[in-house]
């Protein structure tokens, strides 16, 4: 079946009433027919059969089946936070005298993970400039274990070319994980382009309207329940059942929502390019977009989020942020509802300047989340907005 058919039927498991919608199963645990059948599960526990909610839950698990699907992976394990996955794919994985090699531009608690606790556990880590294919050739070496980046860096929008990485690290047996927050479950073709393991926040545009925390890691079959399972099972990172079904019913409306507000931050950053005041808009669907090239080639779109640089540093940002009357000042992304940030003063306030200078976050960039708000609305607030600084 095609892509959009998956999203709505994919993993579906009906109980004997054939409830047409996903059924929310909320059970920590399940009750055994008999002794025996009980020994039996914890011997060899069957995909579809479950112990504890913390193990396997059969709504959890038609959410993993259908965002597998949707993905193109063999499997996925459901974590209780795009944080929680992110940690669980790559603690699971390492142990102490293990290195790993990892993009530089990273959301906040990834870097944090990368920068400050592997390490604790004697993991070393290697930080490269993820657009530069000679800085990761030169830092991946035959004890790397893995190397890891976001695939559209927040949020300056710059692009790891996932076909390039995972040849240098493939050529020294390391293993590939990408988050891939920014590229969105529609575009990605990840896996096919080298990625071992794929790992989604569904807080952004997998609920897509701003109800739940979520995460996932996809990958093998042999990765997935060998290695990730084991970890998230015992350290309690799993999903809720209420989670997955509000992330199931997310699913079944990801391509038409992901598809509209991609149609919008075109035609937002179209009519911000070249505006007075404005000293930047980066949207990798532009052709002014450095990697624009590499963005036809790894995601056919230019995705949902954009960021413009204004020439008046804060004061102008801060000016344009309150007039805004469509657009909600906050710092969530993917959302149904359009939202504006100033990451300099929130999400990358913890930064030192330096950092943050080198990473291009300036005092006048905003970065935008276009939602499925009407187009026209949309120009006309940030063209309004504009007017106002
Ligand atoms: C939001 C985000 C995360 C963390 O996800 P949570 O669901 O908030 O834990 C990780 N990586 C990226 C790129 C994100 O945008």
């Amino acid at each position: 079946m095609k892509k959009r058919t998956q999203l709505v039927h994919g993993g579906t498991k009906r109980s004997q009433w054939g409830e047409l919608s996903e059924a929310i199963f909320l059970t920590q645990g399940f009750a055994y027919d008999s002794a025996e059948q009980a020994e039996g599960r914890f011997i060899d526990c069957a995909p579809d059969e479950y112990i504890y909610a913390r193990y396997g839950n059969p709504t959890v698990r038609m959410f993993e089946e259908r965002i597998a699907l949707l993905e193109g992976a063999e499997d996925g394990f459901a974590t209780a936070s795009g944080m929680a996955a992110v940690n669980g794919a790559l603690v699971s994985m390492l142990k102490a005298g293990d290195h790993v090699v990892s993009a530089r531009a990273l959301f906040g608690s990834c870097l944090y993970i990368l920068e400050t606790i592997l390490p604790r556990f004697g993991v070393e880590v290697t930080f490269v400039d993820g657009a530069d294919l000679e800085q990761w050739r030169a830092a991946v070496r035959p004890d790397t274990k893995a190397v890891f980046f976001e695939s559209m860096s927040n949020p300056t929008l710059e692009l790891v070319d996932i076909e390039g990485v995972a040849k240098i690290a493939h050529a020294q047996g390391a293993l590939v994980l990408v988050d891939n927050v920014f590229s969105t479950p529609v575009y990605s073709d990840a896996i096919a382009q080298g990625a071992d393991v794929v790992i989604y926040s569904a807080t952004k545009h997998i609920d897509g309207q701003g109800r739940v925390l979520g995460g996932v890691i996809l990958g093998t079959k042999d990765f997935i329940r060998g290695v990730v399972e084991p970890y998230m099972k015992h350290t309690g990172g799993s999903m809720s059942p209420f989670t997955a079904w509000v992330l199931l019913k997310g699913i079944e409306t990801i391509d038409l929502r992901v598809r509209a507000q991609t149609d919008s931050a075109m035609a937002v950053a179209r009519a911000l390019e070249g505006k007075p005041g404005v000293a930047n808009v980066i949207y990798p669907g532009l052709e002014s977009h450095p990697q624009y090239a590499l963005m036809l080639r790894q995601l056919g779109k230019g995705g949902t989020m954009l960021s413009i640089d204004l020439a008046g540093g804060k004061a102008a940002a801060f000016r344009f942020l309150n007039a805004l009357e469509v657009i909600l000042i906050s710092n969530n992304l993917g959302d149904a509802k359009s939202i504006a940030t100033h990451p300099a003063t929130t999400t990358h306030q913890r930064l030192a300047p330096e950092l943050r200078a080198s990473l291009g976050i300036t005092e006048g960039l905003i970065r935008l989340s276009l939602g499925i708000e009407d187009p026209e609305d949309l120009v006309e607030d940030v063209l309004q907005a504009l007017a106002a600084v």
